[in-house]
């Protein structure tokens, strides 16, 4: 799957300047502002003519050497972080939208996405468009001058929909439209988007990367691919770098809106990055595996994994995630109420939102995450009573699978 080494990338970042103590781990700079010797040399950093730290809301060496690890890891131009996912796709959308303008993507999106786009972005005379994107004839149809990009997640939680990226991918270049990715579900270390056409990754960072629940944070993975002099918004800047996006993004908006990485997560989230391919391996496995043991156990209606041969994803999620696409399965019961009970009487798998955590964790979408829908909203989206959704975590497949077992009732 992936071309680099991950490891061998990872570890041979080194520091940009030698630490005095030798730290073998990037220090924790709790620093908020950096002093200078001359005033030239202060001019120089605030014009950007020098790499150095001014502020932290603009940059700071933990967060910097963060960054750097990510650049390494997936070989792509500039990253960002910042301390949600949200905040990295709102991020984006500050930087590439303008009113009058218009976002192609699906009805299955993670609902603070959703809300940000109708609610938020609407407000500002951003129109959304939704439509099925493993559909390329009707992402065709919906593309104009005002489109500044179409936004996808690589498998959209919870239906699990998986598009054809390199299909939508070649059609949007054609178009001179940059193809935006919500990666959360399946990380860097396993899955190279850059090689399946996208042009901007964006990630919740608070899922795989922080290493265990330990903290929130985004990140916006620019390729450095896109000919950005397409862009109506970004092409009076695309002489003056070699991405106009990252450049705007850096300069302008991302101080704007004030919501970069603290260096404290960039720490816990740099060490998740140590362990990310070990942990992806064998939460993902787990997974695959109980996918395919919970088909056969009564009560079960139906199991919705893209790694099983039924599902309607199964051939382009093979092309994209190999082996294993995610660590996130949802299968259906009866009833709203089986699904009730069955959340009652789990011991090992605990009720709580968030993916991706060490422990295996539980919900029912249709009555939290998407509780304040109508159910008519709830239909469009595909959210339906009877699902369950669980991450699978670091716990052992049998033991999971007892757990399951007793609380249908065996
Ligand atoms: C969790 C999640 C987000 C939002 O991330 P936060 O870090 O909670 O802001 C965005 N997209 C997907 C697919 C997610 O699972």
């Amino acid at each position: 799957m992936h071309k680099k080494e991950y490891e061998s990338e990872l570890m041979g970042v080194s520091f940009p300047k030698d630490d005095p103590y030798g730290s073998l781990s990037m220090p924790v700079y709790h620093a908020l502002s950096y002093e200078f010797k001359t005033a030239a040399e202060m001019e120089d950093a605030f014009c950007g003519r020098t790499q150095e730290h001014t502020y932290s809301r603009v940059t700071n060496p933990t967060v910097a050497y963060f960054e750097e690890q990510i650049k390494k890891i997936t070989g792509a131009y500039g990253v960002t972080a910042l301390n949600s996912g949200m905040a990295a796709i709102s991020n984006i959308f500050f930087t590439l939208a303008w009113s009058g303008s218009n976002i192609i993507t699906s009805r299955h999106l993670f609902g603070n996405t959703y809300s940000f786009f109708v609610n938020t972005l609407s407000a500002f005379g951003v129109e959304v468009r939704f439509c099925d994107l493993t559909n390329p004839e009707e992402v065709a149809a919906r593309i104009d001058e005002g489109t500044c990009a179409l936004f996808l997640e690589v498998i959209t939680n919870p239906q699990m929909e998986v598009a054809d990226l390199e299909v939508l991918g070649s059609l949007l270049h054609e178009r001179g439209v940059p193809l935006i990715a919500d990666t959360t579900l399946v990380p860097f270390s396993h899955f190279l988007a850059v090689d399946f056409g996208v042009d901007i990754e964006v990630v919740s960072s608070t899922k795989y990367i922080s290493g265990g629940a330990t903290s929130l944070g985004g990140l916006i993975i620019d390729y450095g691919r896109f000919d950005w002099s397409r862009s109506a918004r970004l092409k009076s800047l695309a002489g003056d770098s070699p991405s106009a996006f990252h450049f705007k993004l850096r300069r302008e908006i991302h101080r704007n809106l004030g919501a970069y990485m603290t260096p404290g997560v960039a720490y816990q989230q740099s060490l998740g990055l140590e362990t990310l391919p070990l942990r992806y391996n064998r939460h993902a496995a787990t997974c695959r595996s109980l996918a395919e043991q919970l088909t056969s156990l009564p009560g079960i209606v139906e199991v919705t994994y893209n790694g099983l041969p039924g599902n309607p994803y199964y051939g382009v999620s093979r092309r994209q995630f190999g082996d294993y696409p995610g660590a996130m399965l949802t299968f259906d019961l009866i009833s709203k109420e089986a699904c009730f009970r069955f959340l009652d009487r789990l011991v090992l798998i605990r009720r709580a939102t968030n993916l991706f955590d060490n422990r295996s964790l539980i919900l029912h979408p249709a009555s939290t995450i998407y509780g304040s829908f109508t159910p008519g909203q709830r239909e469009t989206m595909g959210i339906k009573e009877t699902t369950l959704r669980l991450s699978v975590g670091l716990e052992s497949v049998d033991s999971l699978l007892a757990d399951i077992r007793q609380a249908l009732g065996d």
